[in-house]
């Protein structure tokens, strides 16, 4: 069935303009946007035929792409996550995640690009499929599997090792936060393995505080406190992980299995080699101790890397000064032609609060429109572009049928992304009038249980 979407305030992010009234056809069947018809004026040229949808008085948005999330994560602040992927059972944290979906969904997020079960294995292509196959509402996921990173690079720490068996940077007693690699066919080998598994995504850690064991966390009480930390350098200073030779490596078999890497890189510098080997995006950004900045914008910008720089994550983590550098350095960038996609590492904050992540691009300094691009068409190429499979993230024949509607603009409302009173994705609708729709399935009698029919 065709049906028409009215509106009078369209954001389009490859025109980066907002259009005013133009009727939206959708395929409910395929769940594809068949054509843009423009209007003459709000008012409609004929009634409001059955099955259509009038947004006339809002702001129309394509629907929100979240380009860094980790949906089986809740806050930090209500549990920190190593102890999360520790402490949960497998099954809280996979009806967690249901939920988080849910919420991301009626927040106007209709694509997740999830970068990591964070110790669950592949759980995220089957939750994946889960909401492709209809059984629960959420975002179109993008996911990682498991994060590849060297051996001992990215593990959960523990000083108790009497079970511990085999590679002395491996706990077997506690789950894997990754998915250990080395040398150039180890870690040929690791992106086959995540190929296999279903990834839509290769997500490395270019960096990491692989030193923690060295100067273990403070504790408080008696003895918890390491009395003389180092004066010369910083505790728990991030490392490179991989050889650029293995980033090469990482990056050629993402390729021929035609995904998308997504590189952590916490320093610059680390940025700089993952750019380099040819990355697709680059995650966080959040030190230049060896002030490399400059040239990492130059090469991002000369090569279209994509810049994450998740900096929700940044404003829950650190104190006032640092934030503020970390926010100066994403204007920098922008200002320099750097593409910037936003994702708040949603999952580190809850599910829900993904525009965080925009709001706070705004207030560094980025444009309203150019921040709703960030969360539009560039999440989408952050995706991989053609390569995902599918379109999303701004107007056109064939798109996915994706959509959100603000109450307020903007333009002139700071908080206008939280005011989400209409979502729709794939030409169905989840939120009408600031309410959830259709999201618990009400079964009857089972059909097949009318005595008609034998198994
Ligand atoms: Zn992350």
């Amino acid at each position: 069935m065709i049906f028409s979407v009215h509106t009078s305030l369209l954001f389009d992010p490859k025109r980066k303009a907002f259009l005013e009234n133009v009727s939206v056809e959708v395929n409910s069947q395929t769940g594809a946007i068949v054509r843009l018809n423009p209007r003459r004026s709000p008012e409609l040229d004929g009634p409001l035929r059955a099955g259509d949808i009038d947004l006339r008085g809002k702001v129309v948005l394509p629907g929100l792409v979240d380009a860094h999330t980790h949906v089986f994560l809740h806050s930090d602040r209500e549990r920190f996550h190593s102890h999360q992927m520790r402490d949960e059972s497998h099954v809280e944290r996979i009806v967690r995640a249901t939920n988080h979906a849910r919420a991301a969904l009626l927040a106007g997020y209709t694509t997740y690009r999830d970068l990591g079960t964070e110790a669950l294995g592949c759980a995220d292509a089957s939750l994946r499929d889960c909401i492709n196959r209809g059984l629960t509402p959420g975002p179109r996921l993008f996911v990682a599997t498991e994060a590849l990173a060297s051996t001992g690079g990215y593990e959960m720490r523990s000083e108790n090792r009497l079970a511990r068996a085999g590679s002395p940077a491996l706990n077997p007693t506690l789950p894997r936060a990754s998915d250990a690699a080395d040398g150039v066919d180890g870690v040929t080998a690791a992106v086959r393995r995540r190929v296999a598994d279903g990834a839509d995504v290769i997500k490395i850690y270019a960096d990491y505080r692989r030193r923690a064991m060295r100067f273990p966390a403070d504790v408080p009480g008696p003895g918890g406190t390491m009395l003389f930390p180092p004066d010369r350098r910083p505790r728990n200073q991030v490392t490179p992980l991989f050889s650029p030779a293995e980033l090469e490596a990482i990056v050629a078999e993402a390729k021929r299995a035609d995904l998308p890497v997504a590189a952590h890189a916490g320093e610059a510098s680390t940025a700089l080699m993952a750019v380099r080997a040819g990355v697709t995006t680059v995650e966080h950004i959040f030190e230049d101790s060896a002030g490399v900045m400059e040239d990492l914008l130059d090469e991002m910008a000369r090569r279209e890397t994509i810049w994450v720089p998740t900096l929700a994550t940044a404003e829950e983590y650190f104190d006032e000064e640092k934030y503020a550098r970390c926010k100066a350095a994403v204007k920098a960038a922008f200002d320099r032609g750097v593409r910037i996609a936003a994702g708040g590492d949603t999952g580190v904050f809850n599910h829900g609060g993904n525009a965080r992540e925009v709001e706070i691009l705004i207030e560094a300094g980025i444009p309203v429109i150019d921040a709703l691009v960030s969360a539009t068409s560039l999440g989408w190429m952050a995706c991989g572009g053609d390569a995902c499979g599918y379109r999303f993230g701004w107007w056109d024949d064939g798109n996915r049928a994706d959509m959100v509607a603000l109450d307020t603009d903007p333009r002139t409302d700071p908080k206008a992304l939280r005011k989400v009173n209409f979502v729709m994705k794939d030409g169905r609708v989840w939120k009408c009038n600031g309410q959830p729709v259709g999201m618990v399935h009400v079964g009857g009698w089972p059909e097949e249980m009318d005595g008609a029919s034998k198994v």
